[in-house]
């Protein structure tokens, strides 16, 4: 089966065939997502693809594949645009229920249907569109940069991002912190 990933599938039923599923979407079909995207307008649009099994898993459904497709986004290091890659494997469970949580495969993550809320309420109708959205916003991290070997203008350029510098400093700041304490206390005593 292969579809859009706008409409309602019945995951039920094609769990019980075993079915696998091909869905894409453009990036900017996932809003959330694009919003943190920068555009390149010269370069086709990203294109985000899924290839899954779903199977019966207790009283739910297992989805099981990989993702792939890449966002835009800006290094924080050298403020350059990036080509930052969402491929990966794809493992959910799905459940009507709450507290299914027995017999999760490894590395499976869990996604229950009661406060789904635009996903769908019952596994007949599934929006597949918001559950990769959240798939996809899980794997952009929250602070990007050039990977290690990626050209980074800002590596060369000041050796270390600020964000780093900043972590380093608050790290530093509550031992400071204890340092004059005690060089108070010595003093003082
Ligand atoms: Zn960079």
């Amino acid at each position: 089966m292969s579809g859009s990933l706008k409409e309602y599938v019945n995951l039920r039923e094609l769990a019980r065939k075993n079915a696998a599923i091909v869905v894409q979407a453009p990036l900017s079909a996932f809003e959330r997502v694009a919003a943190l995207a920068i555009t390149d307008s010269s370069a086709p649009e990203s294109v985000i693809r899924l290839n899954l099994t779903v199977s019966e898993w207790h009283k739910g459904v297992l989805l099981a594949g990989d993702l792939e497709g890449s966002v835009g986004l800006t290094c924080q290091r050298c403020m350059d645009a990036m080509d930052f890659s969402l491929a990966g494997p794809v493992l959910l469970a799905m459940s009507e229920e709450d507290e299914e949580v027995e017999g999760l495969p490894e590395g499976c993550e869990l996604v229950s249907l009661l406060d789904a809320g635009e996903l769908g309420r019952t596994l007949d109708e599934v929006c597949l569109l918001p559950l990769v959205e959240d798939e996809l916003l899980l794997r952009i991290p929250l602070v990007p940069m050039h990977g290690e070997g990626a050209a980074c203008e800002g590596r060369a350029r000041i050796g270390e991002s600020s964000v780093m510098a900043e972590q380093r400093e608050e790290i530093a700041r509550p031992f400071s912190a204890l340092a004059d304490l005690m060089a108070g206390k010595g003093k003082g005593h």
